[in-house]
């Protein structure tokens, strides 16, 4: 979105009565439910404001949508950044999200108790189920009349058309009697009036959900609720680098300092929140030196098993076409050989070409003619993606590295290794996913290991020797300082995660409303 005109401003004296920094699915819910119940609201969002109609398909121009401050990578599986895991800009990584928006599944809030490995959540998906509906309703959600796995579900919007991938994986399932389904999209397929945004046109079915969607159909925080926030009276201000947070002798939480087009500047307020994302908000703590009595700030880093099977087939499959990522099972959510804990969720894959050459350059260490024979099969190629649990270990964690960034201020240095459990789901889901494709025909299978989101590192809990924030999201040192973002998960969980991110967004405004 644009800032607008007639947004309201605040002066850097006014005391606000709450500063968000950060506008992504963690920041932007609870900007808008402060605002609309009267409280003022001020989000600093280090990326620009982006207008829909300048987004574009070319995935090279679509680079400025990604979190491009250089972040360091460790360990067993050192995770890719940039593109892969993060976004900027008001609207978040939601911009250029692939809009997959499955519930969590019930069995993964009480991962410890079912299985005694990993940790359970401090209350179950009853307690949020409202939150999320009403997120599903107010952002415009497709999915299926039925859903088989949750048969009362219902869905305001109708699927959208299945591309190639989507049907292939269909006739893929059939053959190994799993049950499908169109999966719950974040996208709208008729034309809507948002209210306090517009006209939102119903999908046009272009592929391009990954470089940000032109027309509004993909729902992302830039068409309601932040629009919905400006509308009562939030003020929205892109390009704002947060990076100090003031305190008072009593150590409760007085202002921000923040930087925009070389300058510093400073806004006081009366509650901060940090929605700044899994890897942002626990750097914010560490440099601030906040927040960490129980030493738990950037630990528990996760993500999620994303492992990817492609493959090629004789007939022309154009991975380019049709939103990107249709059908899903959940079949897999609990099988019955797995020699792992928790589940996974399978999702058809399409793809633009860089990304797809990018990754099957990852994935592979042929080069050469062979490599370029390879790349020629794009257009005849369809690919299959899990989103599976990974279990929090000691050894995943964001710290701060010995290299300073252009503000002087410590990258952040990410450590992520796969343990037995997250190997053994990726081997199980290679074998399972190449199976499917092989029923149906599909030659020069691939295999490609990877792990997306980023997940964790300020944890929520009932305990504040082991977690940073209580059940709402409110640090356990200083009252007045929340966190509201994908940080606070205390474990994965195998569902895309923005669903959930926004219901418990609205779940900690309730609570910061009640104080
Ligand atoms: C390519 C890709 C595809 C994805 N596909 C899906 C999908 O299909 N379904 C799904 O559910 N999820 C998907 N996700 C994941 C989902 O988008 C994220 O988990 C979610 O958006 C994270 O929300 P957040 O609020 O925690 O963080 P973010 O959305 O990252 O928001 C944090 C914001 O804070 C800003 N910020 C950071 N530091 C500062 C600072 N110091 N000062 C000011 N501002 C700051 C950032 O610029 C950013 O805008 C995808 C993610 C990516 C990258
Ligand atoms: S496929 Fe639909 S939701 Fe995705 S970018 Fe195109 S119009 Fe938007």
């Amino acid at each position: 979105m644009s800032s607008s005109p007639l947004m309201k401003t605040f002066a850097a004296t006014d005391i606000v009565d709450t500063l968000i920094i950060g506008s992504g699915a963690g920041g932007a819910p609870l900007a808008a439910e402060l605002a609309r119940h009267g409280k003022s609201v001020v989000v600093l969002e280090a990326g620009p404001a982006f207008p829909a109609t300048g987004h574009t398909p070319d995935e090279v121009a679509a680079r400025e949508l990604y979190w491009l401050h250089e972040r360091l990578s460790a360990g067993t599986n050192p995770q890719a950044f940039g593109g892969n895991n993060s976004g900027t800009g008001l609207g978040g990584a939601m911009l250029h999200y692939g809009a997959f928006m499955p519930r969590m599944d019930a069995r993964d809030f009480h991962l410890h108790t079912e299985t005694g490995k990993g940790v359970d959540w401090p209350f179950g998906l009853d307690e949020l189920l409202p939150y999320i509906e009403r997120v599903e309703s107010f952002i415009g959600v497709s999915g299926p009349a039925y859903y088989p796995w949750d048969p009362e579900r219902r869905y305001a919007y109708a699927p959208p058309p299945a591309n190639s991938a989507a049907l292939k994986m269909r006739e893929g399932c059939d053959a190994l009697g799993l049950r499908h389904a169109d999966g719950p999209a974040a996208l709208i397929t008729r034309d809507i009036e948002q209210p306090h945004f517009g006209t939102r046109h119903a999908c046009a079915n272009c592929g391009a959900c990954h470089q940000g969607c032109r027309n509004g159909a993909k729902s992302g925080t830039d068409n309601t609720w932040l629009p919905m926030a400006v509308a009562y009276g939030a003020e929205l201000r892109p390009g704002c680098f947060a990076h100090t947070i003031e305190r008072d002798s009593s150590g409760r939480v007085t202002g921000v300092v923040y930087r925009q087009n070389g300058v510093e500047h400073r806004q006081k307020c009366a509650t901060l929140v940090l929605a700044a994302g899994a890897v942002e908000t626990p750097r914010l703590l560490l440099t601030n030196g906040l927040a960490n009595s129980s030493g738990q700030v950037g630990q528990n880093y996760m993500t999620h098993v994303s492992t990817q099977v492609w493959g090629e087939f004789d007939e022309d499959i154009r991975p380019n076409r049709g939103y990107p990522s249709l059908t899903i099972t959940e079949d897999m959510m609990r099988p019955k050989d797995a020699n792992f804990v928790g589940g996974y969720l399978v999702q058809s894959l399409g793809m633009m070409p860089a990304t797809w050459g990018q990754n099957l350059a990852r994935s592979t260490t042929t080069r050469g003619p062979a490599f370029a024979r390879a790349l020629a099969g794009y257009n005849r190629s369809a690919g299959m993606g899990i989103n599976g649990e990974c279990l929090p270990r000691p050894e995943n964690r964001v710290t701060l590295s010995d290299e300073k960034d252009a503000f002087g201020i410590p990258k952040p240095l990410i450590e992520h290794s796969y343990g037995p459990n997250e190997w053994a789901m990726h081997h199980h889901a290679a074998r399972l996913l190449t199976q499917i494709w092989e029923a149906v025909g599909a030659k020069d299978i691939r295999v490609i290991d990877r792990a997306a989101h980023m997940i964790g590192t300020c944890r929520m809990g009932t305990d504040a020797d082991s977690n940073v924030v209580n059940p709402v999201g409110r640090s356990f040192d200083i009252d007045n300082l929340w966190i509201s973002d994908h940080s606070i998960f205390p474990s994965a969980a195998a569902a895309n995660p923005a669903l959930a991110i926004m219901a418990l967004s609205l779940r900690t405004a309730e609570a910061m409303l009640k104080v």
